[in-house]
């Protein structure tokens, strides 16, 4: 069955799966149709609209039908193809007519995302421009139901973030971009083949970045999930050995914020393929066997693999560690939304027995009997 995650404070709830559309453009009308309908059966409520092109927003909007008001759109202000297929732009009238085409074919966007903000002239470009005032307007105006932008970019993200204007964001997360430096260009690096002797453990800024989401509700879809296909690739993985799918959406869905994976699947069998990931056990969406064969930094730190569990007391151990990481940030202003989220559990911290087992299994070392009393003490 499929599982649904609130957006941040959005007051939506996307499924954990998502469609990211843009391997259907340029495919048959039937092929879109029968990808779509496949992502409607299995529950599938959000999908990344960025492409620009007439042809592939008519087609998507064709085959979701009378299904429109039933799932919600992921819709980018500023894509569009004037130089090339895919361009950056923030010309206002060229941005005003790409939308405006987008809007007749949905009637309204669920998630106004201004478009690929990863660097200084991009932030320039939507912030000093007017751009962002008009994303503005179009959420007065009803046109998008919330503000949201896409980005490749750590600092960059942070700093958009600050701005106190998204409500969400589109972030490209896998574990391999996650031990990359957060200064490097992630879209260039997948383009030149990923390099483990560039991974430094995770990356901070990366990690505050996640951890800031959650603190001030952003929630986060993800993209890049599976880096292009190069971490399910035998011969592209930068790993000892290419993670699978489920083990990267379990990668990305674990991370602090992240409501749903935007995969780009362009058939049913793909679509049913992922879908499997909802019925798995743990030990086959577990990928902490991956950084095991990495150079040891993740030591100490929970990296919410669940390695550990299970737990006789019945705690979600890596999601106890997670809230904690978040309420650490600043104990004294713990955020509303991490304290309902951690009396939301079921068992938490102040049921640890101190039996052990979980520290036994963690492979990262991590203080797990002293963080869930930790956890207790904190959110008492
Ligand atoms: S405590 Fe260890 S095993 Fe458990 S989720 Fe964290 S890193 Fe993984
Ligand atoms: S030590 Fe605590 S958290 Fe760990 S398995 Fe035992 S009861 Fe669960």
């Amino acid at each position: 069955m499929m599982q649904y995650r609130e957006i941040g404070k959005t007051g939506e709830y996307a499924s954990i799966i998502g469609l990211g559309c843009e391997n259907l453009d340029g495919k048959p009308f039937g092929q879109i149709k029968d990808t779509i309908d496949a992502a409607l059966e299995i529950g599938i409520n959000v999908f990344d609209v960025f492409m620009p092109g007439n042809e592939i927003r008519e087609n998507i909007s064709k085959a979701l039908g009378g299904c429109r008001d039933k799932v919600m759109i992921q819709g980018h202000i500023g894509s569009t193809d004037i130089r090339q297929q895919y361009d950056i732009c923030r010309d206002l009238p060229v941005v005003k007519k790409y939308f405006e085409n987008l809007l007749r074919f949905f009637g309204y966007i669920d998630f106004g995302m201004m478009f690929f903000i990863d660097s200084q002239e991009d932030y320039q470009g939507v912030f000093e421009t007017g751009f962002a005032d008009y994303v503005w307007k179009l959420k007065q105006q009803g046109y998008i139901k919330h503000i949201g932008f896409s980005s490749h970019n750590p600092a960059m993200a942070t700093r958009v973030i600050k701005t106190g204007l998204p409500e969400m964001m589109l972030f490209s997360i896998n574990l391999a971009f996650d031990l990359y430096p957060a200064h490097t260009n992630m879209l260039s690096e997948l383009h030149q083949g990923l390099n483990k002797m560039a991974f430094h453990g995770f990356d901070p800024t990366r990690a505050a970045l996640y951890t800031l989401c959650e603190q001030k509700g952003i929630g986060i879809t993800v993209m890049k999930t599976l880096g292009a296909g190069k971490l399910i690739s035998v011969e592209h993985t930068p790993f000892d050995q290419p993670l699978t799918v489920a083990q990267c959406m379990h990668y990305a869905l674990t991370r602090p914020a992240v409501a749903s994976v935007m995969l780009g699947c362009q058939t049913r069998a793909e679509i049913l393929d992922a879908a499997k990931y909802l019925d798995m056990k743990d030990e086959q969406r577990d990928y902490s066997y991956v950084m095991k064969t990495l150079r040891n930094d993740f030591a100490g730190n929970c990296v919410y693999c669940g390695h550990c569990q299970p737990c006789p007391a019945g705690i979600d151990i890596a999601s106890v560690n997670k809230y904690l990481d978040i309420a650490r940030l600043d104990v004294k202003n713990v955020p509303p939304s991490v304290y309902s989220h951690y009396s939301g559990l079921a068992h938490s911290g102040k049921d640890c027995i101190g039996c052990g087992s979980c520290e036994r299994r963690c492979p990262f070392d991590v203080p797990i009997i002293n963080n869930m009393a930790a956890a207790a003490e904190l959110f008492q």
